[in-house]
């Protein structure tokens, strides 16, 4: 859309193109105007509520609300709204106002019938969440607040673990504060469980926090869990494609991609998984979570596998942290195996599988016990699982991240249809399927990761049923990473006896 720049009430503002019957004024794309102070809040303005309530925090397209543009001018003539520039050009290039985007390669030109430009510069890193451009403007809410109510109290009558309680205090002690702290917890210690007590206190305070995490499927998982202990506190969850996109929530569940939307709308962030974070070459990401902060606000991170430069920094005592060395039901993480398997990619090149995995895979489809079959990549997850399928009678499937029946795969394996699922590393976190072992097949490939290896390994042994299931890492050849994860794993078991 173009915008003009005129003086109206003895001021320079700015208006779109069509609200303006002014032939002389002279139409140019949102980032081509002059720069314009938005005008004074106009109190006595009657606003809209149901705006104020999709826009309170956000940062959002014109595109993105429900609402006419004259409806939207108003609010910004009365000084209820501000715009602010999509792309702006910078003396090296442009910026993403959005996503905070300055990488060339990452902006592209196009012929735009909004700004009548051939050469409209936008935004590609964020073109996910609608495209922002040169000539679109990114609006926030800039009147009053929405209020809270005070109805927020936890019903749960759960028991935390001795060491998810001395993790829920530290965090129940820090809301209202600013700074940040690390909950390093291992996998199944149950952390969802350690924010409750933390985040009933700051919804009671009036504050607004935001649970952030990199996967969709976490975000599917942690709304209802949310829902069902706070029922009277308004909670959103975001991720592409939701629908609570315009609720007041108080209490959001968001992908950190999703967090864009956002602007100063938090007190309390939690930075859910994000392993390498805020210590990560990813910047847009940083940026996206330091701009949907109020300026005065806490951030806690949460991670069974921290980052080499997060732990550096814990131990400078740069970062606050909290461990939770042992698991919910208080059994040691189970330990894993390294078995020597040969040159499996040329026995896989010949249609074969190495003789010890083929035995493995045997006894397991015998003991009836389910297991997931992690390989180092998708071009090879068909030919294993058929293979496999060619050797054991018991149901069988695999999936990877394109996967467009992924998630119905992973109910049929929770559901015990499915007895032996063959995965990429998509699947290493999140999963959680009792009397489950675990395999992974070619471990010493290079996607394997410490913290890879350590998550997978973190799949079995979660329930307190079984809390010994078995994971084996089948090698051609112990990589560093394998030694380091076994390293990591008995570490945290010897932390817990501490
Ligand atoms: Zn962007
Ligand atoms: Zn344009």
């Amino acid at each position: 859309m173009r915008f003009v720049s005129l003086f109206l009430n003895n001021r320079l503002t700015i208006a779109p193109e069509h609200l303006v019957d002014d032939p002389g004024l002279k139409p140019v794309p949102f980032s081509e105007l002059p720069f314009t102070k938005p005008p004074p809040l106009n109190t006595s303005f009657v606003f809209d509520e149901s705006l104020q309530q999709i826009l309170h925090g956000k940062l959002l397209l014109l595109d993105e609300l429900p609402f006419s543009i004259e409806t939207l001018h108003e609010h910004y003539e009365n000084g209820f709204i501000d715009y602010q520039v999509g792309v702006s050009r910078t003396k090296y290039g442009h910026n993403c106002g959005r996503c905070g985007n300055e990488k060339d390669r990452l902006f592209a030109s196009f012929s735009c019938y909004r700004c009548k430009s051939e050469t409209c510069t936008y935004c590609r890193n964020c073109i996910m969440m609608g495209r922002v451009s040169q000539c679109t403007p990114l609006l926030s809410w800039t009147g009053p607040k929405v209020q809270w109510s005070g109805e927020n109290k936890l019903e749960w009558d759960g028991k935390l673990s001795s060491g998810q309680n001395v993790a829920s205090q530290r965090f129940v002690e820090q809301v209202g504060l600013d700074g940040e702290l690390l909950i390093w917890a291992v996998c199944g210690a149950g952390k969802t469980e350690v924010l409750f007590k933390g985040i009933e206190k700051a919804l009671q305070l009036g504050l607004r926090v935001c649970i952030a995490t990199p996967r969709t499927d976490v975000v599917l998982e942690l709304a209802p869990r949310l829902k069902k202990v706070f029922p009277h506190t308004m909670i959103a969850s975001y991720y592409g494609g939701s629908e609570e996109r315009e609720l007041p929530a108080q209490l959001v569940i968001s992908t950190t991609h999703q967090l864009y939307r956002f602007k100063q709308a938090f007190n309390i962030m939690v930075v859910d998984e994000v392993d390498a974070f805020p210590y990560s070459y990813d910047t847009t990401l940083q940026h996206a979570v330091s701009r949907a902060v109020t300026p005065d606000h806490f951030l806690l991170y949460l991670s069974a596998t921290p980052s080499r430069l997060m732990k550096k920094a814990v131990k400078n005592r740069k970062l606050s942290c909290v461990k939770i060395p042992r698991r919910f039901h208080g059994y040691p993480l189970p330990v894993p195996k390294m078995v020597w398997s040969g040159e499996w990619k040329k026995r896989l090149e010949r249609g074969e599988l190495p003789t010890p995995f083929v035995n493995w895979i045997r006894e397991q489809a015998k003991s009836g016990r389910r297991a997931m079959i992690f390989v180092p990549s998708v071009s090879i997850l068909k030919k294993v699982t058929e293979i496999i399928r060619g050797m054991v009678e018991v149901p069988i499937d695999c999936v990877h991240a394109e996967d467009p029946i992924r998630k119905e795969k992973v109910e049929q394996f929770r559901a015990g249809e499915i007895q032996l699922l063959v995965s990429t590393t998509i699947l290493e976190r999140g999963v959680t399927v009792p009397f489950l072992d675990v395999a992974v097949f070619g471990a010493d490939h290079n996607v394997f990761s410490e913290s890879a290896l350590v998550q997978i390994s973190g799949r079995a042994g979660r329930s307190k049923d079984d809390p010994n299931g078995q994971v084996i890492y089948f090698h051609y050849g112990k990589s560093l990473e394998m030694v380091r994860a076994i390293k990591h794993i008995k570490e945290m078991n010897k932390e817990d006896n501490s």
